[in-house]
């Protein structure tokens, strides 16, 4: 029997407000520990919690730009359990009444393919403190920096059918969140978490499998492979005649495996109930639209605009826009030079090449949109060639100069002038007789051995065209 996987992701997302969701201390990551917190913050009796206005709003943002119905009303709740990091003993979320439900984002497969994952619910919450383990003694110490900073819950419909989905579907949220600019969305630095709840079925079931909820998972890649190995591990159960039972598990990325954390029968009953010390959440229309109003363009929305006004293929209007600021370059590129397609195809092979190489962000590049775009203009003016263009890239990724300077310094000025490749082809023709003979007897492939020899004496800088051309008519004339 063959089996499928369901999967259904619980993602949280820092979102990037200067002050925590219910008192005004900063939530500037970094800060010695303990130095951004209050009485609010900290639980001590008596104190009242106040809405900040602004996570509402961004919480807004996200439930927009995923397709989300907002209503009209929602209510905070307490989440109770005992934890150190958590002082007050319950963590202010929202429960049987969120903010935002019944939304949607599509993902594109690599195939090429599209889906729509379905977004149950987003609610907002506050974060919880963070505890430090010392490695040398028995000893934990708590940072409550962080109690109280906002967060989202996005919440999917166990519509996401395989690992890959679950990646391209993070990245997608990743994506929006980044573009209205409310989350820094870093999986490694915890502001953007994901929890996994994958069961398994005969394919084409009905009824779902039993799941279970894995954590710890803080790449994307951890993701994927913990749902691998966990659709691997469920099947394998069931085909053993064992069940599959309902539990958290954690994940190990030493071992590539997961592990169980606990079992259903452990799992918590937090008490949820509404929040005396919060009135219900009342979200005018007309607030809605302003928000929906002020929302920037998104990543589906660059992308089609990429394909349509740039005249770019799917793919790399996907790649490019995937990333904001990756895209910006590009914008910024395309609108200095002749053929966006050109700007792409840089930034696809040896711009990301390079920035990967390096480990580094776009918005760090070692050759900026402008420079890169003197480089591509010099090839489009028949300048230099490609290939000469490409050690002048490896150039400048390594000095501040301009393309053109560099082209001049080391005289890699392109060779167009047709008397003197005819007088280079000529000798080159002269030089090897036997494979002009056998280029005239049908040998078509040796083209290129000609070609090659010619920009091996021009050290590359030979107009391929123009050689193309005079090789064509030497060797055609017999
Ligand atoms: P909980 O709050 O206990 O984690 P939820 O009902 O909120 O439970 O579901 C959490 C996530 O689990 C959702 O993303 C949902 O799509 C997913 N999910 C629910 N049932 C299944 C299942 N049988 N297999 C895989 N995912 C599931
Ligand atoms: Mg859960
Ligand atoms: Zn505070």
């Amino acid at each position: 029997m063959r089996f499928e996987p369901v999967i259904g992701l619980e993602v949280h997302a820092q979102l990037k407000t200067q002050t925590k969701i219910f008192c005004g201390c900063s939530t500037a990551f970094g800060a010695p520990p303990n130095t951004h917190v209050c009485p609010v913050c900290l639980g001590m009796p008596g104190v009242l919690p106040v809405l900040n206005k602004g996570v509402v709003e961004y919480a807004m943002k996200m439930a927009l730009a995923t397709n989300c119905r907002v209503e009209g009303t929602s209510r905070f709740a307490r989440k109770n359990y005992f934890y150190p990091d958590l002082p007050k003993g319950y963590q202010i979320s929202q429960y049987e009444l969120p903010i935002a439900r019944h939304g949607y984002v599509n993902i594109t497969l690599s195939d090429g393919s599209v889906k729509r994952i379905g977004i149950t619910r987003i609610h907002m919450e506050e974060d919880a403190g963070k505890l430090i383990h010392d490695p040398d003694r028995p000893v934990s110490y708590v940072d409550y920096n962080r109690t109280g900073v906002p967060l989202i819950e996005i919440v999917s419909e166990p519509d996401i059918g395989s690992p890959e989905e679950a990646g391209a579907y993070l990245r997608q949220l990743r994506a929006i969140l980044r573009y209205l600019d409310i989350s820094d969305g870093n999986m490694e630095e915890g502001s953007f978490r994901c929890d996994a709840n994958v069961s398994v079925r005969p394919e084409g079931g009905e009824e779902f499998g039993i799941r279970t909820e894995l954590k710890n998972l803080n790449s994307f890649r951890f993701v994927e492979k913990a749902l691998a190995y966990e659709i691997d591990r469920q099947i394998a159960a069931i085909q053993e005649d064992e069940q599959v039972i309902q539990e958290t598990r954690l994940w190990d990325p030493e071992k590539s495996i997961t592990v169980s954390m606990r079992g259903k029968e452990e799992a918590h009953d937090y008490r949820y109930f509404p929040d005396p010390d919060l009135v219900p959440l009342v979200i005018e229309r007309d607030w809605i639209k302003a928000v929906e109003k002020g929302l920037p363009e998104l990543p589906d929305q660059r992308r089609e605009r990429f394909i349509r006004d740039f005249g770019l293929p799917e793919y790399d209007a996907g790649v490019l826009t995937a990333s904001k600021e990756f895209a910006d370059y590009f914008e910024d590129c395309a609108a200095r030079i002749g053929n966006p397609k050109t700007a792409s195809n840089w930034m696809m092979s040896e711009l990301m090449g390079l920035l990967n190489s390096r480990g580094l962000a776009v918005t760090d590049s070692p050759i900026s949109a402008q420079r890169l775009a003197g480089l591509i203009r010099l090839i489009e003016d028949g300048v230099i060639t490609g290939k000469i263009a490409k050690t002048v890239f490896d150039e400048m990724a390594d000095s501040e100069k301009e393309a053109k300077a560099i082209v001049e310094e080391k005289g890699l000025v392109q060779v167009s002038d047709e008397s003197e490749l005819e007088t280079i082809i000529d000798r080159i023709l002269e030089n090897h007789p036997d494979e002009v003979e056998k280029y005239r007897a049908g040998k078509n492939k040796l083209f290129g051995f000609f070609v090659g020899q010619v920009m091996k004496e021009t050290k590359g800088k030979a107009n391929p065209q123009v050689v193309n051309r005079i090789l064509k008519e030497k060797l055609e004339k017999s």
